[in-house]
């Protein structure tokens, strides 16, 4: 374990990778951010100087601060060559369990000795990633909530090989990034997504089975419950792709068949209807 770094790999820069980028470079720390998409890295790029501009506007930030910031942040399409100084890599590529033992295959082979390997997964088991390095006791799960520069929780997740130290190590990081870190066991959906998502699916049964109309079943949730947004509202907006992918992890997890996807779901993931990022989910974008 590399003590005091103030270096951080984030691979992945889609909707999660830009905001962890983001926090990490406003905190101090110098990033490179890897992503196979070199249009993923001009738009994360894009994204974060859009946000930083935002929290200036807001007053949270300084004017005179975004160029050093922005400068901290480095973009390449590669992980390979990784920077020796590095005390942290952070995974926020898609949802995909093979992609990932891949990922940290390649990790575990070009970090040094010492430095952590998180992942941003929001359901992908942390010991079976962990299982794929040399290094299972220096994996953990770092799961941040989208947006990332704006949503304070990030969720620590405790590998089976995961040792205390380690968690201590990025609960303290967490904080030092302005987060309020909570510590978790690793089983499926970890707790934040065992507990959004079968609310989410039950909202889509809801809508499938014509019990009420989309409008009227947010409503509720927002009115009655005092939720800032609607369920079929933030399906959109975390993806129904990924929400999907979450709940066939907790279906096949569990083997419990209260987990199984709605139908409806199904088909609008397969008929490409992914939510705000395709323009279209249960709601339409501009
Ligand atoms: P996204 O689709 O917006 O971005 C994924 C990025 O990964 C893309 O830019 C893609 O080009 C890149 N990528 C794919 N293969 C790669 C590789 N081999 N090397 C480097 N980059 C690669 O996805 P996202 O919503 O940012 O989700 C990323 C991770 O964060 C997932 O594990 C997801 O479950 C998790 N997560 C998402 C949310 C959310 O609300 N979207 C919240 C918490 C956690």
């Amino acid at each position: 374990m590399i003590e005091k770094f103030n270096h951080a790999t984030v691979v992945g820069a889609g909707t999660m990778g830009n905001g962890i980028a983001h926090v990490f470079a406003q905190s101090g720390y110098t990033v490179d951010l890897v992503d196979v998409s070199q249009n993923a890295l001009d738009k994360a790029w894009a994204t974060i100087s859009a946000n930083l501009d935002r929290q200036i506007k807001k007053e949270t930030l300084k004017a005179e601060d975004k160029a050093g910031i922005l400068g901290r942040i480095r973009t390449r399409t590669t992980i390979s060559p990784f920077d020796p100084q590095t005390g942290i890599a952070i995974e926020a590529a898609t949802e995909n369990y093979e992609l990932k033992l891949k990922i940290f295959r390649e990790l575990d082979a070009a970090a040094p000795e010492g430095c952590i390997l998180a992942t941003n997964t929001s359901s992908i088991s942390i010991t079976q990633i962990a299982a794929a390095t040399r290094r299972p006791a220096a994996v953990v799960g770092m799961h941040f909530m989208n947006p990332v520069p704006v949503m304070k929780l990030v969720e620590v997740i405790k590998g089976y090989e995961t040792t205390d130290a380690v968690m201590e190590q990025i609960l303290a990081l967490s904080r030092d990034l302005g987060k309020e870190p909570v510590a978790v066991n690793d089983y499926p959906g970890f707790v934040a997504n065992r507990i959004l998502m079968p609310m989410i699916n039950e909202a889509i049964y809801t809508l499938y089975e014509g019990v009420a109309d989309r409008d009227a079943i947010d409503t509720v949730m927002k009115l009655g419950m005092a939720h800032p947004m609607g369920p079929l509202t933030l399906a959109d907006f975390i993806g129904l792709d990924v929400c999907l992918a979450i709940l066939r992890v907790l279906y096949e997890g569990f083997g419990n068949p209260k987990y199984a996807p709605c139908p409806l779901l199904v088909n609008m993931v397969a008929a490409g209807n992914l939510g705000r990022k395709s323009g279209k989910g249960f709601y339409e974008y501009k």
